[in-house]
């Protein structure tokens, strides 16, 4: 079995953001020579998400009012980790609620995708550098 590791790096204007990492993605895919396997995208972090959904700047507004309205508020006074000196409690339990990683499929050395599927750094408290992992997978 063959193995390709590859970090991407980030540091948001915003402190929260969702961005495509898609072609960042497949380029690592490419660049392992992999045709067979599969490619691991992991958050390396305990404030952030990576999740597959639709490239369509509408839903990522849902996205982040449904994660700030109805899952958990960015309201520091209401949660104990924030007793700490955090604020970023809401933070966590966004990046609980999506997820950190996704495996993704790769057929003839490309993604296998469903249509519409697309690969996402979803960002809870950004502005600071952070990382997420690439990690292809499978034989040559
Ligand atoms: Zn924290």
């Amino acid at each position: 079995m063959a193995a390709h590791t590859h970090y991407l790096w980030f540091e948001t204007r915003k402190r929260q953001e969702i961005i495509d990492i898609t072609d960042q993605v497949a380029a690592q895919v490419r660049a392992s020579g992999i045709r067979e396997g599969f490619v691991l995208v992991s958050a390396m972090h305990i404030s952030a998400s990576v999740f597959v959904n639709d490239h369509e700047s509408g839903l990522w507004k849902d996205i982040l009012k449904w994660l700030d309205g109805t899952i958990a508020p960015w309201d520091p006074a209401r949660y104990r980790h924030n007793e700490t000196g955090e604020d970023n409690a809401a933070a966590h339990l966004w990046s609980l609620t999506i997820g950190h990683e996704v495996i993704v499929p790769i057929t003839e050395g490309n993604l296998d995708f469903g249509p519409w599927q697309r690969i996402f750094y979803g960002e809870w408290d950004g502005q600071r550098r952070k990382r997420v992992i690439v990690k292809v997978l499978g034989e040559r």
